[in-house]
């Protein structure tokens, strides 16, 4: 926590879920709740997922009760076991369990289908032979009322034996279809004849070519969520309509189960300068626009651990944005502002010249040298110390350096002090330039016994910078980020090409670091001093070539 951060009491959080299970509990409706977390494993998981997540799992931890992670796998074109196992290291990197195996909504594929029957026999379900444009044309709008099929009385006689044959890939795709019986002229579209199994000659991720009719997500949520228990099933409001149809599915057929669930919705969460679609995210890894889903530039949860984000920051910033149904657009500073305030209380301190410039100390022998004690946080005493080795040549950071400078600039300027973090009071005699007028190398003076002391004439000096030793120091590449688009609201963009941002990665070769960086894992995030937040690339950094990902910087950038 930052200094002047007031401690607050720990308040347990409430929102209008909670209130809905308090309710619950106290009229004995459950003895228990079991939620669920049901991503479509046709994607990497982004910044949205994880407030579903710990909305989820966040009210079983703190209800005592349990949370499924499901797999909900009906449309096996797009899904990938690439997919399903990304989801499970995010939610297990998160901080979080599932109860047992994680579930697939295909371990269900043969009870849907009963239940299919099952419709079929009460005349509730039918099997349509309009074309996908008839069905969609017959549907109606939202002003206008649907039409009825022409197949829609069938008898069930005829409708068992048509999905029957469905099943056994007698139709071809697009050809047939199960749809519900219901209201073609209900209000809500959603509730007009919606269709509960298509046909699609596609293998399957885990049931392979067993099934050439694929269940529909309304009526495959629904029992999933019936047939493992679950009480409250969370979703956001996209699906607000479609409630009808989960309750409509769970009334008609006979599973039953102690603990009808029941839906209820939130808003989603959108973040400004980021997309938080799936698809859309997997068009810039398809186009290459961004490197692979995990690009330290991405919201997604890979991403931002690979740009050293913590697991508690992010459930921090997920708890702050609260759950709500107001649809809202949060501010990116909100969760940059969760992983400064994390950093600051857990990141190692180290130094970095990201720009060096050589400075040499003139009076400081050039076979000598020192080892200087370096607190590696600086109120967290147990985080230990580590050595800085003081010699001749070091490096400084060009921003650090003028010839000349007002009061304002409390840095080093030619014949001022300055001082070297956990070292020596040093100031500058003269300089070098290129043809360019480049500086290219600095002299200076030390002072004997400034190592933790004033000046000998009691003066303190202002200025601090950091620095490294020029013989001990490692080259490192670092790379420097901004937002991925140049726009806020990056969704509502017909053209990603013209809104994002080229410079959204600088990459900065020949950085100095202090050497045991070399060994640096990608799992801790260093506080650079003076620079800000960066952890070791999880896949380029070797100790031979150290690579560092800027987390976040020192201060919000958003502000104007
Ligand atoms: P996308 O549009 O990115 O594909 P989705 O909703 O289709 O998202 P799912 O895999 O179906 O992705 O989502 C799993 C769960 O995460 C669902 O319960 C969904 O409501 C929730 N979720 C998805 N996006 C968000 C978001 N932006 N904010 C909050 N919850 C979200
Ligand atoms: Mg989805």
């Amino acid at each position: 926590m930052s200094e002047d951060t007031p401690v607050v009491e720990e308040v347990k959080p409430t929102n209008f879920i909670r209130q809905i299970i308090d309710r619950d509990l106290e009229e004995h409706k459950f003895t228990s709740i079991r939620t669920r977390f049901p991503p479509e494993p046709n994607g990497y998981l982004h910044v949205g997922h994880a407030k579903s997540i710990c909305l989820n799992f966040g009210l079983a931890r703190d209800y005592n009760g349990k949370c499924n992670l499901r797999f909900d796998d009906t449309n096996p074109s797009k899904e990938d076991t690439e997919y399903v196992d990304s989801i499970k290291q995010d939610v297990e990197w998160l901080g979080f369990k599932w109860d047992g195996e994680p579930k697939y909504s295909s371990n269900y594929f043969d009870k849907l289908y009963g239940y299919a029957v099952e419709l079929i026999n009460q005349g509730l379900a039918y099997v349509d032979e309009l074309s996908p444009d008839e069905i969609r044309e017959y549907r109606g709008t939202l002003t206008q009322p649907g039409r009825n099929s022409p197949y829609r009385d069938r008898s069930v006689e005829e409708n068992l034996a048509l999905f029957e044959k469905m099943k056994n890939g007698e139709f071809k795709e697009g050809t047939a279809c199960l749809r519900a019986k219901i209201d073609m002229a209900s209000s809500f579209i959603c509730m007009r004849d919606p269709v509960i199994y298509r046909i699609k000659f596609q293998s399957h991720h885990q049931t392979g070519d067993r099934w050439c009719i694929y269940p529909m997500y309304d009526f495959t949520h629904c029992i999933s969520d019936a047939l493992e228990g679950i009480t409250h099933s969370i979703c956001t409001l996209e699906f607000q309509d479609n409630r009808r149809l989960y309750d409509w599915v769970l009334e008609h057929i006979s599973l039953n189960s102690p603990t009808r669930p029941h839906q209820y919705e939130f808003s989603r969460l959108n973040l400004e300068y980021c997309l938080t679609s799936k698809r859309k995210l997997k068009y810039l890894v398809d186009e290459k626009i961004v490197d692979g889903w995990d690009d330290p530039r991405m919201p997604t949860i890979s991403g931002m651990r690979r740009r050293g984000f913590t697991p508690a920051s992010i459930r921090e910033f997920c708890s702050r944005i609260g759950v709500t149904k107001q649809e809202n657009v949060v501010q990116m500073s909100a969760l940059e502002n969760c992983v400064r305030e994390d950093l600051n209380n857990v990141a190692p301190r180290a130094m970095a010249v990201l720009d060096p410039v050589k400075v040499v100390i003139e009076n400081y022998p050039a076979d000598q040298e020192e080892v200087q004690k370096a607190p590696n946080h600086p109120t967290d005493q147990q985080a230990g110390e580590r050595d800085l080795h003081f010699t001749r040549e070091i490096y400084i950071d060009r921003a650090d350096f003028r010839e000349e400078a007002n009061k304002q600039y409390k840095r080093l300027v030619l014949g001022k002090y300055v001082r070297l973090r956990y070292s020596y009071i040093i100031r500058a005699e003269r300089c070098d330039k290129d043809q360019d007028g480049n500086i290219t190398c600095i002299y200076c003076t030390y002072v004997p016994d400034t190592v933790g002391q004033d000046l000998p004439d009691g003066k303190k000096v202002k200025g601090v910078i950091h620095w490294v030793s020029a013989k001990y120091a490692i080259d490192a590449r670092v790379n420097m980020y901004e937002c991925l688009f140049k726009v806020p609201n990056p969704g509502a963009a017909e053209d990603f090409m013209s809104i994002v941002n080229r410079d959204s990665l600088k990459v900065i070769d020949g950085a100095k670091v202090e050497p045991h960086l070399a060994d640096a894992s990608p799992s801790v995030t260093y506080q650079f001093e003076r620079e800000g937040y960066f952890c070791a690339d999880c896949r380029h950094h070797t100790r031979e070539n150290p690579v560092f990902n800027l987390t976040v910087t020192l201060r919000d950038s958003f502000q104007a």
